[in-house]
């Protein structure tokens, strides 16, 4: 990825219904997304020039501000639209989508119900981050001191951005003490997700992963959880202690950035990159390689119970 800031660099956002010039697409500092978080955002990967599982990432845009109390001024398919015109007016084959809703500057207290809601997106040339091979050697995490809020303390399905105040936290945490990312547990001390991903462990053979009902049901973990389906694993969806890690074989986390990324160590315990894990790698780098086959694979959210299949 370019080291150029994001606010000057060549090219095209949308914003607010039209295309406009990259530097010029600014807001005003007395602006209520900014003091407030009053914001919800996506992050979209486009492979081969089209953007892997579209709708479900625009549907959970404007999802996302509906749990924040607002809604966003376009449809999906006005959003959808508007995507694929910044896509291609950026030339991208190989990128990253991010769109942005606000509300805006009509009122500056913590009342903004006649704000106006703004809406923008950009997007960016970033080609698969890791080769297979690199991305298998697999990273390090360190637990996080902060912990993910319970349900009744913030919108915790929304992709919001203040939701990632304590996320930021946690990985300068975790990248000072040398590691790459953090886990985070949530209030009850049980396994939730990394900072930007979600966290899949491997245990004689299946897969367990936690139940998201306190943090994002990450598009690409409902992706990977069909993977294995199809593939003959058993699935697990349920509460995850830290004590679990000590009889867990693999771990692996799952997101639009990270794609399937194995993880090798969490603080003083070590996995290895194994059979499962680089099956999954393998399968997730196959589908989004192939956007032909991606109408077969529906994301309604997952009520992930043990697999139909025969299990391994
Ligand atoms: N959890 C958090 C906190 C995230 O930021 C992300 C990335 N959007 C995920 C999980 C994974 O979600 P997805 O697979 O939809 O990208």
């Amino acid at each position: 990825m370019s080291t150029v800031a994001y606010d000057d660099r060549d090219g095209f956002i949308w914003c607010n219904g039209e295309l406009v010039p990259w530097r010029d697409a600014k807001l005003h500092v007395l602006s209520h997304g900014l003091h407030y978080a009053s914001s919800v955002f996506e992050g979209e990967r486009v492979y081969q020039g089209a953007i892997f599982k579209r709708d479900e990432h625009h549907q959970r845009l404007l999802d996302s501000a509906r749990q924040m109390g607002f809604e966003v001024p376009y449809s999906v398919d006005e959003i959808n639209r508007a995507a694929e015109r910044v896509i291609e007016a950026n030339g991208i084959t190989e990128g990253y989508v991010r769109p942005i809703a606000w509300r805006g500057s009509e009122q500056m207290g913590v009342a903004a119900q006649r704000n106006r809601i703004h809406v923008a997106i950009a997007a960016w040339k970033w080609d698969t981050y890791f080769t297979p091979e690199a991305r298998l050697k697999g990273i390090q995490m360190r637990t996080a001191s902060w912990a993910r809020p319970a349900p009744e303390t913030a919108p915790v399905h929304a992709k919001a951005s203040g939701l990632y105040m304590i996320c930021t936290l946690s990985k300068h945490e975790a990248e000072a003490d040398g590691f790459n990312d953090a886990l985070m547990l949530d209030y009850r001390g049980r396994i939730a997700e990394a900072t930007g991903a979600n966290i899949f462990l491997v245990q004689n053979g299946e897969l367990h992963t936690p139940e998201p009902d306190c943090f994002l049901d990450g598009i690409t973990r409902r992706a990977v959880v069909q993977l294995a389906r199809e593939r003959g694993y058993s699935v697990h969806e349920r509460a995850l202690m830290p004590g679990e890690l000590d009889r867990t074989d693999e771990v692996f986390i799952t997101g639009t950035a990270v794609e399937v990324t194995p993880v090798n160590r969490i603080d003083g315990r070590h996995f290895t990159v194994g059979p499962v894990t680089r099956e999954l790698v393998e399968a997730f780098d196959q589908l989004v390689q192939n956007p032909s086959t991606w109408d077969q694979h529906t994301t309604a959210p997952s009520s992930v119970q043990p697999a139909a299949a025969a299990g391994r």
